[in-house]
């Protein structure tokens, strides 16, 4: 049960020019974690081999202990992950948890974790910025109907949501001469209104979601992003962006569109900055996380999410070539808990907060004040 909070005076002195204030605010409908596949399954390092990809069913249990509703993962669309998937799709229904899976829009000729989609047929590979066989030509057909042939198995077991990641956000899109004819926006619209037209007629109730790159962009230019995404089909919710790591790329980036939503990397700015041991303590770092959900919640934004362990651990600066690895708590992890509060009841007040740590510490695996406990787990 969620917790509806009077909170005039917290709403109040918050916000900026257009902020839309109200006494008493809802919690966010999409409570979302986000990853790249070695929370939810339970993986040997690197392999793809479909003996070494199980299933972390403890893991959607701490995400529903926690009040998260949504859980969006990446790389994991070719097949070696087909068994798991139905498992994890079960299980997380079965527990009120949606899920979201992500498809790189346009990207191919590569693994999954060079943001490609998995088995492009290598006749249909163009080039890109990143190399001559990388990219799939929206504007040729068969490339198109290639990529909107992967969607219904993308769907098939149970998916809630699709997270489309145009290629062009990763560098990996067509450079012929048609696709160069487009400005960069208008190629994403292209290819984002393109698919989601498709999965609508998939799934008519699909939710479609979509993960941009905002790193090293101004106000200006998210204005200008904002004003060239705003055609998009209305299929698509929630657009979410990484590069947005300070209050105030955090809050231009709100204001910018009313689609536009919050996605903060949990550890590597709130809890751990920089992939160092915590300067703060806790107390303050808790107050940001709780702060910046109020910055979107007083937008009335109604998704958010955040990154868990997104790359198994080796996001962990100086520890970015170790293998990734899966961590299968014995019990709920303090910070899956705090995200979950803060997504459930932004407007806790600084002493509700500090309540709320004391009554997480004989509750819960304490991964907030040392990195190596939140990255490699206890
Ligand atoms: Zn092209």
């Amino acid at each position: 049960m969620l917790k509806l909070l009077a909170a005039g005076s917290a709403v109040a002195a918050l916000g900026g020019p257009g902020v839309v204030r109200a006494a008493k605010l809802p919690a966010f409908d999409i409570r979302a974690t986000q990853e790249c596949g070695w929370n939810v399954f339970l993986r040997k390092g690197w392999s793809t081999d479909p003996k070494d990809i199980g299933f972390n069913y403890r893991y959607l249990d701490h995400l529903a202990e926690a009040g998260l509703n949504w859980l969006l993962v990446f790389w994991t669309n070719a097949p070696e992950f087909d068994d798991a998937w139905h498992k994890v799709s079960e299980r997380a229904h079965s527990l009120g948890i949606k899920l979201g899976r992500a498809i790189y829009g346009f990207g191919g000729g590569g693994a999954e974790t060079t943001m490609a989609e998995p088995n492009v047929p290598a006749h249909l590979l163009r080039p890109s910025a990143k190399g001559p066989a990388t990219a799939i030509c929206p504007n040729e057909p068969e490339g198109r109907e290639w990529m909107a042939g992967i969607l219904a198995k993308c769907l098939e077991p149970g998916i809630d949501a699709i997270v489309i990641e145009p290629a062009r956000e990763t560098g990996r899109n067509c450079i012929c001469e048609k696709c160069r004819a487009m400005r960069p926006f208008e190629w994403d619209a292209m290819i984002i209104n393109f698919l989601a037209e498709r999965l609508v007629r998939l799934k008519p109730d699909v939710k479609i979601m979509l993960h941009l790159s905002a790193v090293n962009t101004d106000r200006a230019a998210k204005r200008v992003m904002a004003r060239e995404l705003g055609g998009l089909s209305r299929s698509v919710e929630a657009m979410f962006a990484w590069g947005i790591d300070d209050e105030a790329a955090v809050t231009d980036w709100l204001d910018a569109n009313p689609r536009f939503a919050a996605f903060t990397k949990l550890s590597r700015v709130i809890l751990f900055p920089d992939g160092k041991p915590a300067a703060q303590p806790i107390e303050q770092r808790v107050e940001r996380l709780f702060r910046w959900c109020r910055l979107a919640a007083d937008r009335k934004k109604t998704a958010y999410s955040f990154d868990w362990r997104l790359f198994g651990g080796r996001e962990w600066k100086g520890h970015e070539t170790e293998p990734p690895t899966t961590w299968t708590a014995r019990i709920l992890p303090a910070s899956l808990a705090l995200m979950g509060a803060a997504l459930a009841d932004p407007y806790l007040d600084r002493p509700g907060q500090s309540e709320l740590l004391r009554s997480l510490r004989p509750r819960t695996e304490w991964d907030l004040d040392d990195p190596a406990a939140f990255y490699r787990g206890i």
